[in-house]
This record gives structure tokens, C-alpha cells and sequence, in this order.
């Protein structure tokens, strides 16, 4: 109905999306699973509707611009508008193919694709639904890795990952599409930011160099939080569970 929170979040069906999903809806949010395979969307709010939650799965491949449309179009035709929009899906992509003095453009494409461009998709798709919300938020999860302050930073161990041409890069980018598309639905009242969920232990962080000390759950605190904070919440920021990251 047009009386409940709606949410989309994008890659809903594992990992720190599906967390987020599950957290929404213990807050009584009407969760919309995005999955780019539907049956598996279809499984995780089965999950959530079994914990006493409200989901309904929907087929979302980020990459794929018409099938983002329909989704947008679904989305209006069943329930007119959108609360929330959590750009979550992502991936970190062939690291062989992001490697310095071997990287091949292709392999870096999908990780654009993916990570900066399916959020463009998503975001222009669903604005005409997030508009007609009296407080409309986008949370866009980046990464920890995307901040160049960190990554300088010899004492941080994030200074440490190998150097990779693609994943922080995407998410350095989405950063700044975080601030732009702040700046510019600030007079919306839709508010904007990017968070970093901290190395949680997911099928994306398999086989990363360093211990991941975080659980998905763990991950999906500050995207929940940002999605929900009332008037005091903030736009254009980038943030984690201790506060501010720097850039
Ligand atoms: P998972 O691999 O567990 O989940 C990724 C989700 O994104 C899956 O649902 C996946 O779908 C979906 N996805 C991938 N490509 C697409 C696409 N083209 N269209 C729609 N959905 C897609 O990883 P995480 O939960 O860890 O990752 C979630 C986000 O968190 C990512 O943006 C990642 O960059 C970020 N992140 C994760 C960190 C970590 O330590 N885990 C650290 C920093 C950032 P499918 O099941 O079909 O593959």
C-alpha cells in the first residue's frame, strides 16, 4: 500500500544485502529483494517472510538497463513509490585482470559495469518513485578501499592490499557519484550517502589477502542505520559503524 516504508535493495539475496533485507524488515519495512536470479530473490524473502517480515522478491540485474526499467515499472505498478534504494551489488572482479602492468580492460569493464554504472542505472530508475517519498534515501555501499586516505596511510591495513586497478577505483568513483547525486537531490529532500561495511565474511571476500573479522549482519548496521535515521541524517557522506571515513 501506499502507507508502508518501501525499500529496494539491489544483490538482496546473499551476503550483506540479504542482511540488510532481513534487518528492514525486522523494523517493519516492506523489503524488495532485488536479485539478478530471481528464484534465489525468491529463497531470501521466502527467509524473511518465514521470520515474520514483509519481502517480495524482484528481478534486478544491475548490468542490464532494460530489465532495470522493468523492474522500476513493476515496482510502480505494485506499490507507487520508493522509501529507500540501497545500492548494494557488487563485485571485485578478476583481480588478474585489475593487476598493474598485466590488466586487461575487459575484465576491469564488468567491475565499472557493475559497481558505478549499474548504480547509475538503478538510481535514475527508480527516482520518480523515490520522489514521491516524504523522505526518500539512497544508501550506496562502497568499500573501505576506495578511500585514498586509508590506502596512503602505511599504519592502516587496508595501505596493504595489493594494488588493483579496478574494485577501488569503482568505489572511489561511486563516492563521488554519492556526493553529485547528494548535491543534486538535496532540493528533493532525498538524501545521499556511501558507507563502507567493513571486511565481513562473505562469498565476495573469499580469498582476500587480510582476516575478515566482520559478519554480514555486522556489515549491514551502518547501511541500515543511514537508511532510517530520521532529520538528523546527513547527505553526500561516507561513513562507517566508528563515524566519518575519511575520502
Ligand atoms: P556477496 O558476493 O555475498 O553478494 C553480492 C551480491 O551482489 C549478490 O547478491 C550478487 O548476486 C549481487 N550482484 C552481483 N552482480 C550483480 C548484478 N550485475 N546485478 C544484480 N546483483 C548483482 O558480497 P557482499 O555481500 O560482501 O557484497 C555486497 C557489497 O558490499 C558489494 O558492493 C561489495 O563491494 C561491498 N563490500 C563488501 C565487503 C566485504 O568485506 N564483504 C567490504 C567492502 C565492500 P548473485 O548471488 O547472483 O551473485
Amino acid at each position: 500500500s501506499d502507507e508502508a516504508t518501501i525499500a529496494l535493495v539491489t544483490g538482496g539475496n546473499k551476503g550483506i544485502g540479504r542482511a540488510v533485507a532481513g534487518r528492514l524488515a525486522d523494523l517493519g519495512v516492506t523489503v524488495l529483494v532485488g536479485a539478478r536470479d530471481l528464484e534465489k530473490g525468491a529463497e531470501a524473502a521466502a527467509g524473511i517472510r518465514a521470520a515474520g517480515g514483509t519481502a517480495h522478491p524482484i528481478a534486478l540485474d544491475v548490468t542490464d538497463e532494460r530489465g532495470v526499467s522493468a523492474a522500476a515499472e513493476e515496482i510502480a505498478g505494485r506499490f507507487g513509490h520508493l522509501d529507500v534504494l540501497v545500492n548494494n551489488a557488487g563485485i571485485s572482479g578478476d583481480l588478474g585482470a585489475q593487476a598493474p602492468g598485466s590488466a586487461r580492460l575487459d575484465g576491469m569493464r564488468e567491475v565499472f559495469e557493475t559497481n558505478l554504472l549499474g548504480v547509475v542505472a538503478v538510481t535514475e530508475a527508480m527516482l520518480p518513485l523515490l520522489r514521491r517519498s516524504p523522505a526518500a534515501r539512497i544508501v550506496n555501499v562502497s568499500s573501505g578501499t576506495s578511500s585514498m586516505t586509508w590506502t596512503t596511510d602505511a599504519t592502516h591495513y587496508l595501505s596493504r592490499m595489493p594494488a588493483t586497478l579496478a574494485y577501488p577505483v569503482s568505489k572511489a568513483a561511486l563516492n563521488m557519484l554519492t556526493v553529485q547525486y547528494a548535491k543534486a537531490l538535496a532540493g528533493d529532500g532525498i538524501l545521499v550517502n556511501a558507507i563502507a561495511p567493513g571486511a565481513c565474511d562473505t562469498d565476495f571476500a573469499k580469498g582476500l589477502p587480510f582476516q575478515l573479522t566482520r559478519t554480514a549482519d555486522d556489515g549491514a548496521a551502518i547501511v541500515v542505520r543511514l537508511a532510517t535515521l530520521g532529520r538528523e541524517c546527513p547527505t553526500g557522506g561516507f561513513f562507517d559503524d566508528n563515524g566519518k571515513v575519511p575520502w
